[in-house]
């Protein structure tokens, strides 16, 4: 990257940064900025600084939203009973798109991982156990992702609220074991919602 003059070579390298951006594509990205129209290229920058400024997580849900709280929290029409427990707002976003659930969310932001030294407390769980005190929910819905920490997870939680008597479930294993939920097809989030069992 040192071939480059240093404008050039800073650009590259920040947006190698970016998570699926190697190298080579990164190059290609900073080229095609620089035969970008200004104007674009400004309202490109501008959009970056825009969103990271004005989203936030909700109070409530962990969810990000630019108001708080967010448009589902203070969705009237919304069940209050069911929460759906995910790991990231991403698979708030897929279990959004399905339009078959109407109940609120819970994000956790990751999971239990003891191989990466993140336990229960690095988690938004804490603040899923507050919400239980103040809201009448009769069931929580475990949407974790199916790889194994995000099984651990799942359990891990199942165990923490059965003594307070809440109906858990776990979504149903139609996702594919180590995918993503966010990457499944809404037909897959479906079914894996509809046949969700009792832990
Ligand atoms: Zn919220």
């Amino acid at each position: 990257m040192s071939q480059y003059p240093k404008p050039l070579s800073r650009l590259i390298e920040e947006l190698s940064m970016l998570p699926g951006i190697g190298g080579k594509t990164a190059q290609r990205l900073a080229f095609h900025i620089l035969a970008m129209e200004k104007e674009d290229v400004t309202a490109l920058a501008e959009s970056i600084t825009d969103a990271k400024e004005k989203m936030k997580y909700c109070s409530v849900c962990g969810n990000l939203t630019d108001k708080d709280p967010c448009g589902i929290c203070s969705d009237e029409k919304r069940s209050r009973k069911y929460i759906c427990v995910v790991e990231s707002p991403r698979d708030v976003a897929a279990m959004e798109r399905i339009k078959e659930y109407n109940g609120r969310y819970h994000v956790l932001h990751g999971c239990i991982s003891p191989m990466d030294g993140i336990g229960p407390e690095d988690i938004n769980l804490r603040s899923l156990l507050k919400r239980l005190q103040s809201e009448d929910v009769s069931e929580i819905i475990l949407a974790t992702n199916p790889t194994i920490e995000g099984e651990a997870t799942a359990m891990y939680i199942a165990k923490l609220l059965k003594p307070a008597g809440i109906k858990v479930t776990r979504i149903a294993h139609g996702l594919p074991v180590g995918g993503d939920l966010e990457y499944a097809d809404e037909i897959t989030i479906s079914k894996s919602l509809e046949n969700r069992k009792e832990l």
